[in-house]
């Protein structure tokens, strides 16, 4: 039974035919629902399994006070928030949280987002535009490079990390070019940090702007947890800052934060922030929770910290190469998307959930199995996960 018109053939076939190419190159994605909270531990199928691959680096989402400030934003508000900002949409959790954000940051302003990908899509073209030049990281995030793509300014990328051809490229771009830095603090799929002391200083020297996507590091870096920017001791140098509150403030939305005329400007130019639906009261009273706990609970970023260091230990032990990570993402790189696939597989058969990321999210042959550690993980429940991927390493010959 159904009560839609089917696809034209054609087109049907051509879908059939994308996915099944996708399968023969093991690259084909599909949705799989956990059923439990983003906890140390899921349900998947019925079982319970060590969750590795959780952006939830604070163990925030799960919060009692989180939570219940979102229930209580909910109740006092509504699901939903009824329109865009500048319709009717915004609401005093918006308000209080962006306060609350600007005061964290040590800004005059803030502005959240929907997403962390709804900012980047929206301020990078606020930035630059078609006669500009952006230089960006070869691993940014994917909405960096969809917002410097929509941007329509010239494009063009360094090596990772790779200061000497960032400098190159600075050296050589045409005289007057307005120009873009853009890179993640923290890389999402590397857990390596960017070398922003050095990014400033040669966005300084060439008179160049900076945008930093602070995702990950948002929380977990910096003696107070400001982010990238405060670990790399540049914050006062760089005069906005973007990061998520989806990773470790345990809930959704993109925030910039800045002087209170470029976050004026932001609301009258980024498509992004005023063609949706504002957040909903639930989620941004959360975030504010999360700010608040982050704040009050500093042992919590201290135990993120040591779990970092028994998992990585561990690895390291176990002969696993690292890569170069300096932060709780921690990806085995294995190679070809098949192998990764089969290890992630073996690690879920054993009681481990951490899937295999694949090209497009990674460049081609650096298929991995992106671990990511908690706040809230366990000795127990780290040795048991060391334990498993050793067995998942020797099953695909990694080790
Ligand atoms: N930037 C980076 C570096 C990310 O990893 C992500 C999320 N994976 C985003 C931006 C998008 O943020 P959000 O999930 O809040 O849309």
């Amino acid at each position: 039974m159904s009560n839609i018109q089917p696809l034209p053939e054609a087109h049907q076939l051509m879908f059939e035919h994308q996915l099944q190419q996708l399968q023969d190159r093991h690259l084909l994605r599909r949705l799989r629902t956990m059923e439990s909270g983003t906890g140390p531990t899921a349900t998947l199928d019925g079982r319970e399994v060590i969750l590795l691959s959780s952006n939830n680096y604070l163990g925030l989402a799960t919060h009692p006070t989180v939570v219940e400030a979102a229930v209580a934003a909910t109740r006092q508000y509504g699901a939903g928030s009824g329109a865009a900002r500048l319709v009717c949409g915004s609401l005093p959790p918006h308000q209080d949280l962006e306060t609350a954000l600007a005061r964290f940051k040590g800004t005059e302003s803030a502005l959240t987002f929907a997403a962390g990908y709804l900012a980047n899509i929206g301020v990078i073209p606020s930035l630059i535009g078609k006669d500009g030049l952006i230089l960006a990281d070869r691993l940014c995030h994917a909405s960096l490079l969809d917002g410097c793509r929509l941007s329509g300014a010239m494009f063009r990328v360094y090596h990772h990390r790779d200061m000497h051809h960032l400098e190159r490229l600075l050296a050589r771009r045409p005289v007057g070019k307005s120009t873009l830095i853009v890179t993640d603090g923290l890389f999402s799929m590397d857990g390596d940090i960017a070398p922003m002391k050095d990014i400033v200083q040669l966005a300084e020297r060439y008179d160049a702007m900076i945008y930093v996507d602070d995702a990950h590091g948002t929380g977990i870096l910096g003696p107070t947890g400001r982010g990238t920017l405060e670990h790399c001791n540049v914050e006062s140098r760089v005069p906005y800052h973007m990061g998520t509150l989806s990773k470790a403030l345990g809930s959704a939305g993109g925030y910039l934060t800045g002087s209170a005329s470029f976050i004026a400007y932001l609301v009258n130019s980024c498509r992004s922030f005023t063609y949706t639906t504002a957040p909903t009261p639930g989620s941004a009273a959360a975030a504010m929770a999360a700010l608040q706990v982050i704040q009050r609970e500093p042992e919590r970023r201290a135990r993120l910290w040591s779990n970092r260091a028994r998992l990585a230990q561990g690895l390291s032990r176990l002969g696993f190469h690292l890569a170069a990570s300096e932060s709780p993402i921690l990806p085995i790189i294995v190679g070809d998307p098949d192998r990764a696939m089969t290890m992630a597989q073996s690690l879920l058969d054993h009681g481990v959930y951490a899937p295999a990321i694949r090209p497009p999210t990674v460049p081609p042959a650096t298929s991995r199995i992106r671990l990511t550690i908690t706040a809230d993980h366990t000795d127990e429940q780290i040795d048991r996960a060391l334990r498993i991927l050793e067995q998942a390493g020797h099953a695909i010959n990694l080790l």
